[in-house]
């Protein structure tokens, strides 16, 4: 089996490599490589997620990118805003400081994917 190389001129490197360019198989981006044929900041997403099947898509709305689906699990869990941020912290396993940040994040206009 011959492993294709990238077009371009450098020559392949080890396959082990880290910081060679790829194709990143998730964002389709030539990326430096980290693992899992991902560059890293699709590895690192998809680590953060708990190593899922599918890698998550790339969040592409700025500053408060990190814990994507946790917002829609705050909606649900503080029934629509609802409920105490406490209570809603306990629900959610998170300290009511997390809480606020969704509260802000929401009202910031941020939509729950
Ligand atoms: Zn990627």
């Amino acid at each position: 089996m011959n492993t294709v190389p990238l077009a371009g001129d450098t020559p392949p490197k080890p396959n082990t490599g880290k910081g060679r360019l790829i194709i990143c198989r998730n964002c389709r981006e030539e990326k430096r490589y980290y693992a899992d044929h991902l560059c890293s900041a699709c590895w690192k997403r998809w680590d953060g997620a708990g190593r899922p099947a599918e890698v998550p898509p790339p969040r592409k709305r700025g500053q408060a990118a990190a814990m994507p689906s946790r917002l829609r699990d705050y909606v649900i869990a503080s029934d629509s805003g609802t409920m105490s941020a406490a209570k809603t912290a306990k629900r959610l396993g998170v300290s009511p400081r997390t809480v606020y940040r969704y509260r802000a994040r929401l009202r910031q206009g941020e939509v729950p994917a």
